[in-house]
């Protein structure tokens, strides 16, 4: 009895196409794979090269406006893509069914759930790789050796390290803000002894905008989003195509367009706190009330790159992401208890200072204005 063999996987229909997001060489058929160093496909077996087809950029920056998104309530355009849900972290990642390892990239842990079809938001645009995976390597010992807690051979044992190249799902924000305030200025009148705080009652308005306040669409790296792997050359944004994540994963977004929304909004209430103290002016700033009103709200899809591995040390894995786009890294590190306290308290202080950079804000021209946590208590009472 003879047996036919079974037809070759056919890469070329459609189903397998969005499915896989599959580009096959034109010259020997395997598959073509975004390099980040040539900026096009290369192919993985004869090392063809085939260009990106460069579309209009426009719409990678075009702004969309989120209030009559919001009140039409009709939905983003959505792509079905074979994901897995990790329930260590809650991130959802996009996997083929066929991959043996299961690992989640974000925290390691192995995935037990099966591969299944989900729903995700087509984003408008994208910043493609530019560092590449051995880039990645060595920004990565580079970091290690620069640490005062990397014991010897730890750099060896990183080299052996997977990296896995993710697109993270991003909202940005825009909105122009006006916000009426009332409150106190204090000012110090006398010297010496006779030092006294003289208040003033005062209210006033203060105008300003955002432009792309980041939002990460996901749980999983959130936080190294905003302190650690900003900024992001949003200006270099490319109209989505699924050539660029050929050989990368796209993360699912978790997080909605309002909840993201909402996120931004926390951070633009605190960075208008500082216009207002700004404006109030003197020594000390109390704020009794600060009505903010938003408009030309608009927002924007995008997919940011990220290359995140993980190192042991001691025994413990630990987290590093370096940015696909600058090289910047940042990574976990080990501290005691004790010290991861203090790391804490810095790292809170250090985000009070720059926490502007993940926002150009092009608001009221104000000379940046530090806290000073130093006196009395009056400086967080409002
Ligand atoms: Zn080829
Ligand atoms: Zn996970």
């Amino acid at each position: 009895m003879s047996q036919t063999p079974p037809p070759p996987p056919s890469a070329d229909t459609p189903q397998a196409k969005a499915d896989k997001r599959a580009f096959p060489c034109p010259n020997c058929g395997a598959d073509l794979r975004f390099d980040p160093g040539a900026e096009a496909l290369k192919c993985t077996h004869c090392e063809a090269e085939v260009d990106v087809p460069h579309l209009d950029d426009e719409a990678a920056q075009e702004e969309h406006d989120l209030r009559s998104q919001i009140a039409s309530g009709a939905t983003l355009e959505t792509v079905e893509t074979p994901s897995l849900n990790c329930t260590t972290c809650g991130a959802s990642v996009e996997f083929d069914s066929d991959e043996h390892s299961r690992l989640c990239p974000f925290c390691d842990s192995a995935i037990v759930a099966d591969v299944t079809m989900q729903r995700n938001i087509v984003p408008q645009g994208l910043l493609p790789f530019k560092i590449q995976v051995k880039e990645a390597h060595e920004l990565m010992h580079t970091w290690l050796l620069s640490r005062w807690f990397a014991p010897d051979g730890i750099t060896e044992d990183s080299a052996k390290e997977n990296f896995n190249g993710i697109y993270v799902p991003t909202w940005t924000y825009d909105a122009y803000t006006s916000t009426a305030y009332t409150g106190k200025r204090g000012d110090y009148r006398g010297s010496g002894k006779n030092r006294r705080i003289h208040w003033t009652r005062v209210s006033g308005t203060v105008s300003g905008s955002f432009d792309d306040v980041l939002v990460s669409g996901s749980q999983s790296v959130s936080v190294e989003f905003k302190d650690a792997l900003a900024p992001w050359p949003l200006r270099d944004l490319e109209t989505y195509q699924t050539e660029f994540l050929a050989g990368f994963r796209a993360e699912n977004h978790t997080f909605g367009l309002e909840e993201g929304y909402n996120e931004s909004q926390v951070f633009m209430r605190a960075k208008i706190r500082d216009w207002v103290r700004a404006d109030i002016g003197g020594s000390k700033q109390i704020i009794s009330s600060a009505d903010t009103g938003f408009s030309k709200e608009t927002f924007k899809h995008i997919l940011l790159p990220v290359w995140i591995t993980h190192y042991t040390l001691e025994g413990e894995r630990y987290r590093m992401s370096v940015n696909g786009q600058t090289g910047k890294v940042y990574g976990q590190r080990p501290f005691s208890k004790k010290k991861l306290a203090v790391g804490a308290l810095v790292g809170f202080i250090s985000m009070v200072v720059v926490g502007g950079l993940i926002s150009v804000s092009t608001g009221p021209n104000i000379t940046p204005y530090l806290y000073q946590a130093s006196d009395e208590g009056d400086w967080f009472k409002d």
